[in-house]
């Protein structure tokens, strides 16, 4: 492992964590955040601390293929989820995962939320998924996510939360963002007699420019 990039690794997903605590996508607890380093190690934020304690060097540097991690702080439980997500999505560098309120509300009612706003397509890929429930932490987890997932940038989770990847950390925690606004967009159009979906032909226009905007590794 390359420890320089481990460190950029490390203060990256540090300042991350500290942007969505102060953007209130998490109340109480972190959410989880984490970065590729290479194909074989990730940095993940560590199980339940409160972020005043911590500083860049304590984020987990972890082997995504035996799940060791290293130094004295456990890694998140859903280390397992993210490892996979890295493992089965080379293009992706960077994972948000959040409890964040409109999310979990819509992940309550387990409802895929349709193409319905022009940056939810653009940058999520289409419909939000909702992945199947299943207890925090686990491969059954895992699975769940990577299939709602499958050529998505973003997912609700079943009565849990939502989860966010892209090529780059910044970019995914735009996602979680996006997420969210959509989730709330979402239940507000509910009550004006529910949202017109984008058809399924601008739906493709927006996807071949994400396809597009990707191919130049911005
Ligand atoms: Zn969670």
């Amino acid at each position: 492992m390359n420890r320089e990039k481990a460190k950029l690794a490390q203060a990256e997903v540090y300042k991350t964590a500290l942007d969505m605590y102060s953007s209130g996508l998490v109340s109480g607890t972190w959410g989880n955040i984490s970065a590729r380093i290479d194909e074989t190690f990730m940095v993940i934020t560590p199980s339940g601390m409160a972020y005043e304690s911590l500083s860049p060097d304590l984020m987990v540097v972890v082997n995504m293929d035996t799940l060791k991690y290293e130094g004295s702080l456990k890694p998140s439980i859903e280390a397992i989820v993210h490892a996979d997500i890295y493992k089965n999505r080379p293009e992706v560098n960077g994972i948000v995962h959040t409890h964040s309120t409109y999310a979990l509300t819509v992940a309550t009612a387990r409802k895929e939320i349709p193409p319905i706003c022009e940056d939810q397509v653009q940058i999520l890929g289409g419909s939000i998924r909702v992945a199947d429930y299943a207890m925090p932490g686990t491969k059954e987890m895992a699975l769940a996510c990577l299939k709602a997932l499958d050529g998505r940038q973003g997912a609700l989770i079943a009565n849990h939360g939502a989860i966010s990847c892209d090529v780059s950390l910044a970019k995914a925690f735009i996602g979680s963002q996006i997420i969210e606004k959509t989730a709330m967009v979402y239940i507000n159009s509910m009550a004006i007699g529910g949202p017109v979906e984008i058809s399924q032909k601008d739906v493709a226009f927006f996807s071949d420019f994400f396809r597009n905007k990707y191919g130049q590794k911005t």
